[in-house]
């Protein structure tokens, strides 16, 4: 018997193993199969063959063959296996998340796109114009064959005549045509379907206007440093992990790029990770003019099409750079010597469902079956990754000055106590980053106004009775967004929503409180404060529409908006050299989370966020509202002293057994009722303890899941 394990698309269900028939052959490791799976026949993929099978139960038979070739190069097959060993996942779910979309479906290696064109009867018929007064009703033209010809299809044909080359059913669609109406056209013989090689550019669209990347620049004695050091390592085309920490505005960038050539010189190729799909386009635009287009994509916002013919063309070896979130980590790369992780603290490149992997962990994984270079770039590493290099387990090389001796920004705390207490409990924006805004509205300058809370305010009740609107689902206040006609509070978790009537659903007064803000109230502030002012708001909710952040952040880099008000979506990577102030509205927003890298993440924040100002050439400033000005995390942020605020968490996260000292595995137990989840929880705890003995493992808890993980309802 030919055996072979194959890894199906099934949650949680492991390798299966099948018998190959004598008439197929045999499919190499990385090959698509076809198999049976229960009553179903699906696509799966060659992880294992050979005698070592077990051959235990009779193994079904595989019914076809798809690759001649591997499909999935054999380093990615090994990653996805150390994927779903690690983290606990089927080897199908790992596996799919390094397919590009549609493999499963198609045999064939193209991806094509069906155009529409018209027949030489067709065409005479479009070009014959219907009589003015047609309106609902069937058109005249179209009268010599069988039936006439609809509104619809008739518009179709006008169209269609318009390009006798054929249009794209895609492109049709969007035109009002849809596929039925196509079929019609088809059959009445006036139009005829054909398939055609597609490859499409998401750079077309992706393009932002800050591109500078220039090869004769003179680097700094810091850059010029940092590169020699990590160039001796890519040279020696062994695996290694360097962390690249530099402080912002110095400079990384430049690195990756010069680096990434060395790299490509050798006939060995580069992946770049970036945390943000919105960080992907001028990432991309940079390496495209540094590269031209043997660079391509990786994201999930590509369109299906787009990612699979990227895909393709790595596959094919057609690419020497790709840059991506997480998923890119699973490129089909086919010799890889050099990843870079910009950001690499960012929370996220953690997947938080199924493969739950973290980017940055599988690269370094990846390069060390690659035998490559990895750099981690960052200017507030985390704790995992400083601690690394500090024990000398990876390469630390630092940049400890902006380019061009530019000063760091200048930072300033507003107690926001005191503020209450002359001026109110509703003050949103103090009075001195109020008039800060207004000197930079008067030089022309631009400003970034950072709050880490989406919506309207934080909650709504009625002051007569008490009621307040909570989340059936998750009891947690809902948040208050504002709608196209009036108010809808909506719960952050789950996505439950409902309407906030005018007056009390229980006693019906007529006035409903809101307390809290979120950004489009800080949004709204700012209107009424500074009516001349163009202001843009970039959070989850303003960006919904596909291309909708990429072409706001385009507009601010184009000085077409003067202020931009969001979440920490503005907070990342951004170089907007016109930027001179940046102003957090309140610093205190994660603090309060239940999550031991709850400082961490704030320290985060708040550097990156102070890092966004004065990356030109005039002097940057950062103003800090918050209610807690003697807070560790908010005090070294404000000096931006990353080994202070290392050393001072390093010891907590010591005295407290968290990581990275330790590790922890999370277990969420769903139930019921949350009684019913907490008798599981509690009886697993026993049954670990009786399981881990002295092997130094603890156990804590059961503890109620904060909201964030109490997705218990699916969503609707
Ligand atoms: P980082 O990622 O470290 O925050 P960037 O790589 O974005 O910083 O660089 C900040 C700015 O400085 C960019 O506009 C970049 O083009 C510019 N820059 C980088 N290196 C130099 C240099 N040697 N001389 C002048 N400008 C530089
Ligand atoms: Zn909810």
């Amino acid at each position: 018997m030919r055996l072979v394990a194959v890894a199906v698309p099934v949650p949680f269900l492991d390798l299966l193993t099948y018998n190959v028939p004598d008439r197929l052959e045999l499919p190499s490791i990385g090959a698509r199969v076809r198999v049976p799976v229960g009553s179903r026949t699906l696509t799966g993929c060659v992880i294992e063959q050979g005698a070592s099978l077990d051959t235990g139960t009779d193994a079904k038979d595989v019914v076809e063959v798809l690759d001649s070739e591997p499909f999935l190069p054999a380093t990615v097959v090994v990653l996805a296996r150390w994927v779903a060993e690690y983290y606990v996942a089927g080897v199908g779910d790992a596996i799919a998340v390094a397919m590009p979309p549609g493999a499963a479906r198609r045999a064939s290696s193209h991806k094509t796109r069906r155009i529409v064109s018209l027949t030489a009867h067709g065409l005479s018929a479009g070009r014959l114009k219907p009589a003015p007064t047609y309106d609902h009703s069937p058109s005249e033209v179209g009268a010599g064959f069988s039936r006439p010809l609809t509104t619809r299809q008739q518009s179709a044909l006008e169209i269609l005549a318009a390009t006798p080359a054929g249009l794209p059913m895609s492109d049709l669609r969007e035109r009002g045509v849809t596929t039925d109406v196509v079929s019609r056209l088809v059959k009445h013989g006036l139009a005829t379907i054909r398939d055609e090689a597609d490859e499409r550019d998401p750079f077309e669209r992706a393009a932002l206007s800050t591109v500078d990347a220039d090869p004769d620049r003179q680097l700094t004695s810091e850059q010029v440093a940092a590169l020699e050091t990590l160039s001796a390592r890519a040279d020696a085309a062994e695996f290694r992990v360097a962390l690249l920490h530099g402080v912002t505005g110095s400079g990384k960038t430049e690195i990756y790029l010069r680096l990434a050539d060395r790299v490509c010189k050798t006939g060995r190729q580069v992946l770049v990770m970036v945390p943000e799909i919105a960080l992907t386009p001028s990432v991309a635009a940079l390496f495209r003019a540094a590269f031209g287009a043997r660079v391509a994509i990786q994201h999930s916002a590509l369109s299906d099409g787009e990612r699979h013919d990227q895909w393709q063309r790595i596959r094919r070896g057609d690419i020497d750079i790709v840059v991506g979130t997480r998923s890119a980590v699973f490129a089909p790369l086919p010799r890889v010597g050099l990843i870079i992780v910009d950001e690499e603290h960012d929370t996220s490149y953690k997947q938080e469902e199924s493969p739950r992997y973290h980017g940055r962990d599988v690269a370094i994984v990846r390069a060390s079956l690659e035998g490559a270079l990895v750099v981690l770039g960052s200017a507030t590493p985390s704790l995992e990754s400083f601690q690394n290099a500090s024990s000398g387990k990876y390469d630390l090389v630092s940049l400890e000055r902006r380019v061009l001796d530019r000063p760091m920004a200048a930072v300033r705390l507003v107690n926001m106590r005191e503020e209450y207490a002359t001026e109110g409990p509703d003050v949103v924006i103090s009075r001195e980053l109020s008039t800060a805004i207004d000197e930079r509205l008067t030089r022309q300058e631009q400003v970034l106004v950072l709050l880490n809370r989406r919506g309207y305010s934080t909650a709504v009740f009625c002051r007569q009775c008490g009621d307040t609107y909570e989340c059936p689902n998750c009891s947690v206040s809902l948040t208050v967004h504002r709608a196209r006609n009036g108010w809808r509070a909506q719960c952050h978790y789950c996505n439950y929503s409902t309407n906030v009537p005018k007056s009390c659903r229980k006693c019906a007064a007529p006035y409903l409180e809101q307390t809290g803000f979120g950004t489009e109230k800080v949004e709204q502030h700012l209107r009424d404060r500074f009516p001349a002012a163009r202001i843009g708001r970039v959070d989850r909710d303003s960006v919904r529409r596909k291309g909708a952040l990429t072409s706001l952040l385009s507009k601010f880099a184009a000085g077409e908006l003067d202020l931009l008000v969001g979440t920490q979506m503005i907070a990342k990577g951004h170089d907007f050299p016109r930027v001179t102030l940046v102003g957090v509205i309140s610093a205190d927003v994660g603090l309060g989370l239940a999550d031991f890298r709850a400082g961490e993440r704030t320290f985060q924040l708040l550097t990156q966020v102070a890092g966004r100002a004065g990356r030109g050439e005039r002097k940057g400033e950062a103003i800090v509202q918050t209610l807690y000005p003697e807070h560790y995390s908010i005090q070294l942020a404000c000096r931006q002293d990353y080994a202070a605020f290392f050393e001072r968490e390093f010891a907590y996260r010591k005295g407290m057994r968290y990581p990275p000292l330790v590790a922890l595995i999370n277990i969420v137990v769903r139930g019921k009722s949350l009684g019913d989840a907490m008798h599981a929880g509690a009886d697993l705890v026993r049954r670990l303890d009786g399981a881990i003995g002295q092997s130094g493992m603890m156990t804590l808890g059961p503890a109620p899941a904060p909201p964030q993980c109490r997705r218990s309802h699916p969503r609707r």
